[in-house]
């Protein structure tokens, strides 16, 4: 149950019918609903260009929460708190009409004039949606709260976020502005902060004393299905490096915040993510390794994906090494990855301590050197859970070391109770903690560090494609780590 009177709001959805919102959000909210987190004043106005009555938007909202729907007068009761209102982003008469409706709804459901504006829409639309809702006066003046949630992605480069965020800092402050970014709401993300800062063998450790290396890896094993167009002006950098990896990078990375709340997190995480090295085009050659997927068995290469064009210099995999200029992490590499078409979907962290100067056991039994790095894995999805890599003494005859594993993995059970990233991060904007969201200095620090990468790679051709459907991604990012003496810990080990 929650701890908290749950905070009474009324929502305005951008992008109302679109997939997103259908597959997540309203599941999402409607589990929030059964779990009692979500006050029972409150409504959700649906918005986008089609005409829908509200039995018909309602019907949607049905239809969307079917899998999380135990009771069906449960399910009815919630969709009727919803509304539908067609609207154009770029016609002002309709938000003077939202602003209306917005009225009569606050006085209906008691929302204490919160709202909450989430907007759903293709990015090119973030800044407009914020510039017409203060113009417009649909903003709560009542001494309620006012929340703008944007989805990603958050600006194609440094210029083009910067912009975007201008835009939206016209019209709502900082402290408004909640930028999601998924991978935040899991599970795992959210455990770094207590393994890191709760167990003080493991903070004593946490630096590039002992520590030899990080791997971060976030693998997909679907190919670009049918998202084209979208992904063909991306790619793997941005799609998934420029914010997923870096935000959990910035939550391993960062120093002790002076408490758990979200200033002084964000703090933390925008002076870690200002410390990685940025490089000049010599430093992305030797640090960056872009590729694009082949034929696989029976599979098409990405050139060959429906929307795709045939000279696609897009990059569907990319992996690099971060440097810290820290005193931290200085000689500690973070090795970073993300691709489609991979062996396997997973999403998991390796940290790999460095071994004993002298393995004693070897020197001591003539016997070949035994003993191996301790690895700590937290593992993101689909498995969520945490191991540990440690040797011992092996119990057969003679004396030998071995590594055993020391496994501790939520049981499918207990997984399928953890909530899910949206409902998690919905709960949050509704509380007001911007601790699992992306601040904006965080997001620049992230672009200003991708952008040479992302120009070399637009400008010069990659000799793609360059790895098989169904492997780990390019031969070249293999030889990154092993320049450095390192290797791939998964799936090599
Ligand atoms: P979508 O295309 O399915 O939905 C977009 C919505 O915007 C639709 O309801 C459409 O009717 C509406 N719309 C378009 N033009 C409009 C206009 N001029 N005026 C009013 N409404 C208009 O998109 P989506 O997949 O739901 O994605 C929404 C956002 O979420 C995007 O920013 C996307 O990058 C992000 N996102 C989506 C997913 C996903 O799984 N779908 C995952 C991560 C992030």
């Amino acid at each position: 149950m929650p701890n908290t009177t749950p905070t009474r709001a009324l929502y305005m959805l951008f992008g109302g019918t679109g997939d997103l919102a259908l597959r997540k959000l309203y599941p999402a909210i409607f589990n929030l609903y059964k779990k009692g987190s979500l006050s029972t004043h409150f409504a959700l106005v649906g918005l986008s260009r089609k005409e829908l009555t509200d039995e018909e938007f309602r019907a949607k909202i049905i239809d969307s929460i079917a899998a999380e729907t135990e009771n069906q007068a449960q399910a009815e009761e919630f969709a009727s708190h919803f509304y539908w209102k067609s609207h154009d982003v770029t016609n002002l008469d309709h938000y003077q009409e939202l602003g209306k409706i917005a009225d009569e709804l606050d006085k209906k459901y008691e929302t204490n004039g919160n709202r909450i504006f989430y907007v759903s829409m293709a990015p090119r639309f973030f800044g407009i949606v914020a510039k017409n809702l203060k113009d417009q006066n649909v903003l709560s003046e009542n001494g309620g709260f006012n929340r703008l949630v944007i989805e990603k992605p958050f600006g194609r480069d440094f210029a083009s976020a910067k912009e975007l965020n201008d835009d939206l800092t016209s019209a709502f402050n900082e402290n408004q502005i909640y930028r999601i970014d998924h991978y935040l709401g899991k599970e795992t993300t959210q455990a770094i902060p207590v393994l890191r800062f709760g167990n003080p063998m493991i903070d004593a450790i946490w630096n590039q004393n002992y520590i030899k290396d990080v791997q971060i890896t976030l693998a997909e094993s679907l190919g670009v299905e049918d998202r084209a167009g979208y992904y063909d002006t991306a790619g793997a950098l941005r799609d998934m490096i420029q914010n997923h990896t870096l935000q959990i990078v910035s939550y391993l990375a960062m120093e002790q915040p002076n408490s758990f709340i979200d200033t002084d997190i964000r703090r933390e995480k925008v002076k870690v993510l200002e410390s990685m090295k940025i490089y000049d085009e010599q430093g992305v050659k030797d640090n960056f390794v872009r590729g694009q997927y082949g034929a696989g068995d029976n599979t098409p290469e990405y050139r060959q994906e429906n929307g795709v064009p045939e000279d696609s210099n897009n990059n569907t995999y990319a992996a690099g090494k971060i440097i810290f200029d820290n005193p931290r992490w200085g000689k500690t590499p973070f090795y970073i990855r993300s691709g489609k078409k991979l062996a396997d979907k997973t999403g998991r962290i390796d940290i790999e301590f460095k071994k004993p100067l002298v393995d004693i056991f070897a020197k001591g039994t003539n016997q070949p050197a035994e003993l191996q790095s301790n690895v700590l894995t937290l593992l993101i999805d689909p498995k969520i859970g945490i191991s540990l890599d440690i040797n011992t003494k092996n119990s057969d005859q003679g004396f030998h070391t071995e590594t055993v594993d020391l496994n501790y993995l939520q049981s499918d059970d207990r997984a399928a109770e953890v909530p899910l990233p949206y409902e998690r991060l919905f709960h949050d904007i509704l509380k007001g903690d911007g601790t699992y969201f992306a601040s904006w200095p965080e997001v620049a620090a992230a672009w200003k560090f991708i952008d040479p990468v992302q120009k070399l790679w637009d400008n010069t051709k990659g000799d793609f494609p360059n790895y098989k459907s169904g492997s780990m991604g390019p031969q070249a990012a293999d030889d990154l780590l092993a320049r450095d003496g390192n290797a791939w810990y998964f799936p090599n080990k």
